[in-house]
């Protein structure tokens, strides 16, 4: 009885800071990308890198045409390698690129649609089972690239409920995710809340993690769906902007009413 009613507390807080984050600063309209394959490529360049890396990389694609699954197929090896070296690893990178587009291709013959088309559990599998692809990388390209229901756990939610004394850092990805998933839930149907489009949320801007509208940021998705997307772009604006790792700012902090 106790745990059960510790998980239903930790499961609310999770919905308070939600709520909270949201209120205080909107869509962050993530992910910044006009297509869904740009969010595959973007989800392996920033794999142990800055986003602003990852942008010099997409910028080098994309000026070079090849920003798109026939661009990945084609570009020889090499040239994929030299156009995405400001990510890090490129030589990693690159392969594990072409061997996405080669899994595409002889399980779904080229088609993110049929991909996307799989359920959710099966997809995580097979994307999980590609070299290169870790839990964080599989669910964000689910949930930004094909609109699937999964919330994409990353270092900053680890150790913002570690510090709220809700999960261990040291906690398991599938924990993690299983009580931020059951968390938020709800508030797919909840009417009280402030959708999207509702005049009470304007968008703020939160330094170096929201983002400007794009394709993809506003295309349709399920609340759900939405509500996963913006959580985890709020989460990483605590993490970047206060929940720092090596001194927590917490007197500026949103979620400060929290702390336990
Ligand atoms: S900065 Fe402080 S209040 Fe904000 S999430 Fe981290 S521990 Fe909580």
């Amino acid at each position: 009885m106790k745990l059960a009613e510790k998980t239903r507390s930790n499961e609310e807080q999770v919905r308070a800071y939600y709520e909270t984050l949201f209120r205080a600063w909107g869509r962050q309209h993530w992910w910044p990308a006009r297509t869904r394959f740009e969010v595959i490529v973007g989800a392996y360049l920033t794999q142990n890198t800055a986003w602003t890396n990852v942008e010099r990389a997409l910028r080098s694609l994309r000026a070079s045409g090849l920003l798109t699954l026939e661009g990945i197929r084609r570009v020889p090896l090499p040239q994929l390698e030299a156009l995405i070296r400001s990510a890090g690893y490129f030589r990693q990178k690159a392969r594990r690129l072409k061997t996405f587009v080669s899994y595409l291709d002889e399980h779904y013959g080229g088609s993110l649609n049929q991909m996307f088309a799989q359920s959710t559990e099966r997809l995580r599998e097979e994307l999980l089972a590609l070299n290169g692809v870790g839990p964080e990388t599989a669910d964000s390209i689910l949930l930004y690239a094909g609109n699937h229901p999964v919330f994409v756990v990353d270092a900053y939610t680890r150790r913002v409920l570690d510090r709220h004394g809700i999960l261990a850092e040291k906690a398991g990805y599938e924990e993690i995710r299983a009580v931020l998933e059951r968390a938020l839930a709800p508030l797919a149907s909840d009417v009280s809340f402030p959708s999207e489009g509702s005049k009470s949320i304007s968008a703020t801007i939160v330094p170096g993690t929201s983002h400007p509208p794009s394709s993809m940021s506003i295309a349709k998705r399920s609340p759900l769906v939405q509500i996963y997307n913006e959580m985890h772009g709020l989460i990483v604006g605590v993490g970047k902007n206060y929940c720092v790792k090596s001194k927590a700012r917490c007197e500026a902090c949103p979620l400060k009413p929290y702390l336990p």
